[in-house]
């Protein structure tokens, strides 16, 4: 049962005396590793204690797989006899009023995930990250070292230095259903952030130092190195010149920062910081022995490519700016954008832009950069795209601009098809330098270190052999907001609360661990019935709306299969034997003799939904599809 928040509750019937029961049905749980619900206390600067509500992680493996054999098997399948890798993620949130300057009910979120759960499971809102804790920032403001301190008490909490505690590495979790036990054991993955939360749990300077990335020793910004110089500007193109920074050269930094701690001259400890481009917070991961040793940065920080390229300040919203500001002094308005804007067919499953998006965010000053959230970024750059193929491309201008654009359309179609990516790494790589070299040139005002950032987001890629980014988890704070937004009092708890009855709820319904799931069923139509109807097989069930691997498609969605470019008709879920096959009806467009695609539709092909890629904006002009 999805629980309804106080307002639509009471519009239900649902009494508050119901509601809450329901909510705190999972309070008193326990199991073999603790209760479900484990609180921890953090100390403030005045010695006093404060409770904060966590989800114990090994309960919550062993109370799910105790109680749903399809959340057991799903487990077993994925994680289990495995040296899993735990990702970590946490993000500051502002519910209610964001334009408040106070903290109000700002908070601190933080989940986790396996980076050996499929991508599709992980993508999945409210099942594959999971909740840790919520603190109310006013809090964590009152904790000596702030974030670094909190974030060194999760490490802590999941890989604890006392031997007698539960350690995913060393003890693992036993999950047991009716009999069968299996286990499941991992070490620290990754931690996920943008440069703004690795400055805090990492403890090094971030994008105002003089040093702004903690992932090269030798990059550096604000100074303008000489030719010959070991020193590289942080917008230098050249991924062969930076110096990696290892676990060891930043283990040597932090270790000599503590011992000169009160040693050396105030003046000169400031100068060591500098040059080590760290921080000396001594409640942080990197200067306590133990938590360093499990968390070995800088080779677990996992560059979020969401923030570095479409979102706060990111590279493409910079592009997006420039761009729409060049085509203004080419005499086609914003409102001539926006006019186009609204005749593409944005697929439901994207951001919709408003029909005024363009003319409001837009700064339209050079070197500033467009204001959208990372979702709505993607539905621009799919619409300028289109914008540039049926407008401007033809015409013949803007060629280097153009060109640019083009590079970034194909890194960001490449990195939203989630795991496929690792298959187009090479031409990603090609994409990124010719893309940095051009953006440099066209837009010098804009280069910031992001564009420096964005680069390790691919090493990240390839390294963790994950497409991670902040979209899924950042999701997930929609529903923790709405909670916020109804709380008054102990906001972490409340959000918990809620947050761990969804994921419950959902961890024991089967239809959480398969990739594909059809919307309302319809009644199938005559010329299928032939089609779907085999001699064993139970009837299928058909709909217009289907979540597969690659997301949710539509009807009259345009998507890929192979290198024909389909209207998606309608997903089929076909039972045979026990098992449910999905596919899907797909009418392919005709090609154009000049290789182009007309709105024209041939007849209708059954394909696997894994052949099918995710969903297309797209636009007719002059009888041509452009997309
Ligand atoms: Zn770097």
């Amino acid at each position: 049962m999805r629980l309804p928040l106080a307002p639509q509750a009471k519009a239900q019937g649902i009494t508050k005396r119901v509601a809450e029961r329901e909510l705190h049905k999972h309070d008193n749980i326990t199991t073999p590793y603790g209760d479900l619900i484990t609180v921890l206390e953090l100390t403030d600067e005045d010695g006093q204690t404060f409770k904060v509500n966590s989800l114990n992680p090994f309960a919550f493996l062993s109370h799910v797989a105790s109680v749903s054999v399809a959340a057991f098997g799903f487990l077993a399948q994925q994680l289990a006899n495995k040296d899993c890798r735990l990702a970590f993620y946490c993000d500051g949130v502002t519910p209610g009023n964001v334009l408040r300057p106070d903290l109000g009910r700002h908070f601190e979120a933080i989940y986790w995930t396996f980076l050996e759960l499929p991508s599709w499971f992980r993508s999945k809102v409210d099942v594959g990250w999971f909740p840790f804790c919520y603190i109310e920032s006013k809090f964590v403001k009152r904790v000596p070292g702030g974030m670094a301190a909190v974030t060194k008490m999760v490490v802590e909490q999941f890989f604890p230095q006392d031997e007698l505690r539960f350690n995913f590495q060393r003890t693992g979790v036993l999950i047991k259903h009716q009999g069968v036990s299996h286990l499941i054991r991992g070490s620290f993955g990754c931690w996920l952030a943008d440069e703004k939360a690795l400055k805090e749990i990492v403890s090094c300077k971030g994008s105002s130092g003089t040093k702004p990335c903690v992932s090269c020793l030798n990059v550096v910004n604000r100074t303008v190195p000489r030719a010959g110089d070991y020193l590289v500007h942080v917008s230098c193109p050249d991924q062969t010149l930076f110096a990696k920074q290892t676990v060891e050269s930043l283990t040597h930094m932090a270790v000599d920062l503590q011992a000169k701690h009160g040693v050396i001259a105030p003046g000169e400890f400031k100068s060591l910081q500098q040059l080590y481009g760290l921080s000396y917070i001594p409640e942080a991961i990197i200067f306590d022995a133990h938590t360093r040793s499990v968390v070995r940065f800088p080779d677990t920080v996992f560059w979020d490519w969401m923030h570095c390229l479409v979102a706060s300040g990111g590279v493409a919203q910079y592009q997006c700016n420039e761009f729409c500001l060049r085509l203004k002094a080419d005499g086609i308005s914003l409102k001539n954008v926006d006019e186009f804007a609204n005749k593409v067919t944005v697929p439901p499953c994207w951001q919709k832009l408003t029909k005024t998006f363009f003319q409001d965010r837009t700064v339209e000053k050079h070197g500033h950069h467009m204001r959208g959230f990372a979702s709505e970024m993607l539905t621009a750059i799919a619409i300028l795209g289109i914008f540039i193929d049926a407008v401007v491309r033809p015409a013949g201008n803007h060629a280097q601009h153009v060109a640019c654009f083009d590079d970034l359309r194909s890194i960001v179609f490449a990195l939203r098809t989630d795991d496929e990516v690792h298959t187009m790494m090479p031409e990603l790589r090609r994409r990124l330098e010719s893309h940095h070299i051009a953006f440099q040139r066209l837009y010098p005002r804009c280069v910031k270190p992001k564009l420096h950032y964005f680069k390790h987001c691919l090493d990240c890629i390839e390294k963790f052999k994950c497409n991670l980014s902040c979209f899924a988890p950042e999701r997930k704070h929609k529903s923790a907001k709405q909670t916020a937004n109804f709380s008054y009092n102990k906001i972490g708890q409340a959000m918990l609360t809620r947050e761990i009855h969804t994921l419950l709820e959902l961890w024991q319904a089967p239809t959480s661990f398969v990739p594909c799931k059809l919307g309302k069923s319809l009644k199938m139509p005559e010329w299928m019935e032939t089609l779907f109807h085999g001699a064993a097989q139970a009837p299928a069930e058909a709909s217009t709306t289907i979540s597969t691997t690659k997301g949710t498609v539509n009807a009259n969605d345009l998507v890929w299969v192979g290198t024909s470019l389909c209207k998606m008709q309608l997903g089929v879920r076909v039972p045979v034997g026990g098992t449910d096959y999905f596919k899907v009806v797909v009418a392919p467009l005709k090609r154009l003799p000049t290789g182009e695609w007309s709105p024209e539709v041939d007849g209708p092909v059954v394909v696997d939904t894994d052949a099918m890629s995710g969903t297309l904006c797209h636009c007719v002009v002059n009888g041509k599809v452009f997309f």
